[in-house]
Formats: C-alpha cells, sequence, structure tokens
C-alpha cells in the first residue's frame, strides 16, 4: 500500500543527526558515553547526568521544569533547584535506611514532586518505579508486591482512596510519604510528611558510586497483549536516553519540550524525565488530563519547539478539528514526534494541515528503553513507516526456521518479526521475578520484540502488528494496521480497530470496529460506504467483510487499542487481565 512522502520541513535549526548513513557509521556507544560526564568517582548515575552535571557549570539557572497546574498554577525549577531538592529527598532516604537497590515508588500524578523523587531515588542508588495515578488499587497492589515496594510517594487523596484500603498486604512496604495538599501538612496515621522531611534534610548530597549495571528503573508495559510484565532498567541506561533524545527527538539546549506521556509509562520517564534534562533543556510538565483545547494553548503559550505525543492523543485533536490548531500561532514549534502505537499516514498527514509540519513516528517499547527506530528530523517521512533504526542500533527481519533457528531475511518487503541486536545501554536486564519469560525474549543475540514489521528496499521499517494480532485469512497474513490506517483514511472515521474472527471458510474473516468523528452518525449506508472504501483500496481478499460501530474502542490507559479485548468481546471469550484499561 503507498501512503506517498513527505519531504523534511525546512528547519533553521542545525539537526542533530544530519546525513543518516555517515552518522550511523560513525557512531559508537562509547563516544555517546563520553558525551557524558560519569561519577567523579567512577561509574555513572542517571541523576548526576540529569541534573548535578548542570547544577555545576553553566546551565544551573536555566529553567529545566516548567510545571502547569490543573488549576493554571506555574512553578519553575531550574537545574540548580532540582539537584538541590533532589539531594534532600536522596537524604531523607538515607534516613529512612533504604538500602542499595530497594524500590521507591510514587503514585502521585505529574506534579513537581514526582521528579524530584525519582532523582533522589537515583542518586541514593534505589529504584524507582512511578504508577500512573488513574490506576485502581489492585493494580496499584498488585505492581507493588512483584516490586517488593519500600517506600512510596503519594499524595492524600492518592493515599485515601487508593492505598488505605491495601497497605495491610503490603508488607515489605516501610514509610509512605505523603505530600500534602493545598500546602497543608497531610494527617494521615502511620505516614510521614513529605514536605517536613525534605525541609528538615540537608540540600548536598555525593552520590556514592553507581555501576552502569546497577538497577535504576523498574517499568511496568502497557498489558496491551496481556499481564503488565516489569522490565528492569539500569543506571548506564542515560547514555541511550541521553543520545537517543538527541537524534531521534532532535533535542537542543535553547529548546522547550513537551513530552506529553505520564511517567508512569516508559515514554514519560525516559523521554518525560530523563532525555530532556541530560540534554539540559527546559521540558514542560502538565499536571491535566488530555484536552484539545487546553494542549492548543500550550503549544502557543509556552513556545513549545519540540512535542513529543502519541497517536491517541492525536487522534482525539483530530476528532476535535484541525482549525482549533490553524486559530493559534506557534512561531517556535518545528518537530513533532509520536510513539506508542502505529500513527497511521493520515495523522501524519494532518500533522501538515493542522501545525504546518508531520508528525515523526518512532517505534520502540518498555523492553527498550529507548526510541530504537524513528523518522528523523533530516529524513524525508514516508507517512505509515517507523523510520529507521537509530544509530547504534542493528535492526532485522526474522523468521524462524523449520528446526526453530532464526534466519534473517534480506529481501525487501518481507514481513516477519522484527528483531534487535543485543547490547545497547537502555536495554532491559531481566521481567522481574520471571527469568523464564524474559528468556524467551531472545535468540542468540537477537532480542525478538513479539512486533511483526517488514523493511523496505530503502532501509525504512514498516510495522505490521504485534504478533498475536496477526490475522490469517484466505492464506494471507494481515496486519490489523494496515487495514485500520485505510479506514482512517475515510473522513468519517477517527479510530479504527481491526480483528481476526474465527471463519470456516477464510480460517479468518477481517472485523473491523469504528469510532466516528464529530458530526457523523453511525448507520447502514455508511457502514457499507466503509467497507467499499475498504474494499476499493485493500483488494477483496484482504478488505474487512464486517463492521461494528463503537462510540470509543476501548483502550490502555496509556491510550493503545486493545485488539485482544475487542476480540475477546467479540467471540465471548474471557477478558483476561484488564487492569491497563482505560476507564475500569
Ligand atoms: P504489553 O507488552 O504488556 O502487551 P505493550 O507492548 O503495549 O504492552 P509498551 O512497551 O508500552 O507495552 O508498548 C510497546 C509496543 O507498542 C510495541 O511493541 C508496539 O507493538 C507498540 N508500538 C510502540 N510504538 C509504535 C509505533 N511507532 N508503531 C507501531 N507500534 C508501536
Ligand atoms: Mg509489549
Amino acid at each position: 500500500m503507498d501512503f506517498g512522502t513527505i519531504a523534511k520541513p525546512i528547519s533553521e535549526v542545525a539537526h542533530n543527526l544530519g546525513d543518516y548513513e555517515s552518522f550511523r557509521r560513525s557512531f559508537s556507544w562509547e563516544a555517546a558515553r563520553a558525551e557524558l560526564q560519569g561519577l567523579p568517582g567512577g561509574g555513572i548515575n542517571i541523576a548526576h547526568e540529569a541534573v548535578d552535571r548542570h547544577a555545576s557549570g553553566a546551565r544551573a539557572g536555566h529553567v529545566a521544569i516548567r510545571w502547569l497546574g490543573r488549576q493554571g498554577a506555574v512553578e519553575e525549577y531550574s537545574y540548580r533547584d532540582l539537584s538541590r531538592l533532589s539531594a534532600r529527598f536522596a537524604n531523607v532516604l538515607r534516613g529512612l535506611g533504604l538500602a542499595k537497590g530497594e524500590r521507591v515508588y510514587a503514585l502521585t500524578g505529574r506534579i513537581p514532586e514526582l521528579y524530584v523523587a525519582a532523582l533522589g531515588t537515583w542518586k541514593a542508588q534505589g529504584v524507582f518505579c512511578t504508577l500512573f495515578s488513574a490506576f485502581g488499587p489492585e493494580p496499584i497492589r498488585a505492581r507493588m508486591a512483584i516490586g517488593e515496594a519500600r517506600i512510596l510517594v503519594t499524595t492524600e487523596t492518592l493515599y485515601r482512596k487508593k492505598i488505605a484500603g491495601i497497605r495491610a498486604s503490603l508488607t515489605a512496604l516501610r514509610h509512605v510519604l505523603i505530600v500534602g495538599e493545598d500546602g497543608k501538612a497531610p494527617e494521615l496515621e502511620g505516614t510521614l510528611d513529605y514536605r517536613r522531611l525534605l525541609e528538615a534534610a540537608h540540600d548536598q548530597f555525593t552520590i556514592p558510586p553507581t555501576d552502569a549495571e546497577d538497577m535504576a528503573l523498574l517499568h511496568f508495559t502497557s498489558g496491551t497483549t496481556g499481564t503488565p510484565k516489569g522490565a528492569v532498567h539500569v543506571h548506564g541506561a542515560v547514555i541511550a536516553h541521553h543520545i537517543t533524545g538527541k537524534l531521534a527527538l532532535d533535542l537542543h539546549a535553547q529548546d522547550i519540550f513537551w513530552c506529553t506521556a505520564d511517567p508512569g509509562w516508559v515514554t514519560g520517564t525516559s523521554y518525560g524525565i530523563i532525555a530532556p534534562l541530560t540534554n539540559g533543556l527546559t521540558s514542560i510538565v502538565d499536571e491535566a488530563d488530555f484536552d484539545a483545547e487546553r494542549w492548543h494553548e500550550i503549544l502557543e503559550r509556552e513556545r513549545v519547539s519540540v512535542w513529543y505525543t502519541a497517536p491517541t492523543a492525536i487522534r482525539m485533536m483530530m476528532k476535535a478539528g484541525a482549525d482549533l490548531a490553524r486559530a493559534r500561532t506557534r512561531p517556535a514549534l518545528r518537530f513533532l514526534a509520536s510513539v506508542g502505537e502505529p500513527l497511521n499516514p493520515e495523522a501524519v498527514r494532518w500533522g501538515v494541515e493542522a501545525f504546518g509540519l508531520p508528525f515523526h513516528d518512532n517505534w520502540w517499547q518498555t523492553e527498550t528503553g529507548g526510541i530504537m527506530i524513528a523518522n528523523f528530523a533530516s529524513m524525508d517521512i514516508r507517512p505509515g513507516s517507523m523510520g529507521k533504526p537509530l544509530p547504534g542500533i542493528e535492526a532485522a527481519i526474522v523468521q524462524a526456521g523449520s528446526d526453530g533457528s532464526l534466519r534473517i531475511v534480506d529481501t525487501p518487503n518481507s514481513e516477519g518479526e522484527l528483531a534487535l541486536k543485543s547490547g545497547w545501554p537502555c536495554m532491559f536486564r531481566a521481567y522481574l521475578h520471571e527469568p523464564e519469560r524474559y528468556r524467551k525474549c531472545f535468540s542468540g543475540d537477537w532480542y525478538l520484540t513479539g512486533d511483526l514489521a517488514r523493511r523496505d528496499a530503502d532501509g525504512y521499517f514498516w510495522f505490521v502488528g504485534r504478533k498475536d494480532d496477526v490475522i490469517k485469512t484466505s492464506g494471507h497474513l494481515i496486519g490489523p494496521f494496515e487495514v485500520e490506517s485505510v479506514l482512517m483514511e475515510h473522513p468519517a472515521v477517527a479510530e479504527a480497530g481491526v480483528i481476526g474472527k474465527p471463519d470456516p471458510m477464510a480460517m479468518e474473516l477481517i472485523k473491523c470496529f469504528v469510532a466516528l468523528k464529530k458530526g457523523f452518525e453511525p448507520g447502514e449506508a455508511l457502514k457499507k460506504e466503509l467497507l467499499a472504501h475498504a474494499r476499493k483500496r485493500l483488494g477483496a481478499v484482504v478488505a474487512p467483510k464486517e463492521l461494528e460501530f463503537m462510540d470509543n474502542l476501548p483502550k490502555t490507559r496509556s491510550g493503545k487499542v486493545m485488539r485482544r479485548l475487542l476480540k475477546a468481546r467479540e467471540l465471548g471469550l474471557p477478558e483476561g487481565d484488564t487492569s491497563t484499561l482505560e476507564g475500569s
């Protein structure tokens, strides 16, 4: 399927990655590491690279985080501020007896204390784990139990609603630190006052040596395909966070960068906390949830220059209409990027219509820790493609041979599993307590991603689908993404999800679920029109045979369409783990 090409926008900023091929040839992870400082006594620590390094240099007073409160409050934190506050938090943790490698959890929503807690935890050799604040008590309990949470930072409201009832079952948990609301001290039995502790702590802290292989982060996957897994990441990952932010997101120190992801998901940590800080720029952190009008206002008022968001948000903005975007001016905005799900070509092009800039899709996973495949600022975009592998990353399309061995597929456009050669710094080191599940992800040197893809003759990678979602129909293997992208081309379609449904003749037939844009009503005529459009674009064999309208598709809280749930519901099967389902 051809979705055309979009020429790279003209930019006044010199791109960090110029010529892809020559950059790739000259790249080495050693050289990438040399862009960071390392701890004075040896070793590497995320917090040192993110804030202390800047706080002792020319960028000390530069705004690192500009926080926008839900109700309109604004707070700014310089690199010096973050360095001192996180030193205080590290001293607090030490005072509370946190041992190296023990887990500090945060359940706070996007408030400044979350960022301080992350940095302070890394300084104190702890392991940081954030939980999305919209989780209910059970998913919270399960994730805290897996990680043996020692210390929890949360707010008064979240504690009352979600922790109080499960606390007794969290046997590893020693202390709960509460961030009081509206400036008031919390009054909750059995908890400590975060602010009081911080005020009493010393604002200097010498980071003890941390090794590149020391565990620093625990991140749970989105749970799109099954039970969420706790991926372990190490301090040395910061090398890859830094360099991928610089190359794939084209981060420059003078940028105002907005990563809209919540730190409860890996994007919100790797590119919401770490990469922007190591690159020395100003990050926007918005406490509020998605709201199209508010987001347009932020992009304009905060003079955002680089914006990193997700397909689900883009689709919601598309639903609200391009006029909202066109009514505003954003002279600083120069680079738009997206991750988390396939980005339909229609959405890439909508960027140009609404913002005068295309969205740059990139691909990665909780397990990979950082961006692996990207559409770079210096390259033309092929809408619908994930782009090319980052320098330092070797990606291949592989197929299992009949004897179970792995075969690398060199023929352009052949489909197979996307595999990555092990060895980049931010690769996960384990699924916590699940060694067997971890082992199964590898074949020799190759990490198997569980996603199917193809590579075209020019080296661009195209997402086909998750292995679990691929549809077998009339002797063909069909990825849902291509079918969904074609449906998205129709002006009435806001979201589409496609599944395979058992069929005696075709093995599976393609069924799609569609949510409509504002101003369109479901009905027989529109259903016929959409099916006809898909047949015309895809050909009769792979065209969907059934179509059902929905108000909204079931999505994870990080905004991914849960096709497995569409399928389970369609077939009347058990729904499986729905802990990350939006609205649950
Ligand atoms: P789980 O592993 O628990 O089922 P998940 O895979 O959704 O959940 P994440 O690690 O958050 O958890 O998401 C990574 C997955 O998201 C990728 O494997 C891929 O399927 C999808 N993805 C991410 N970015 C893209 C992209 N640009 N294009 C297509 N798919 C993407
Ligand atoms: Mg996954």
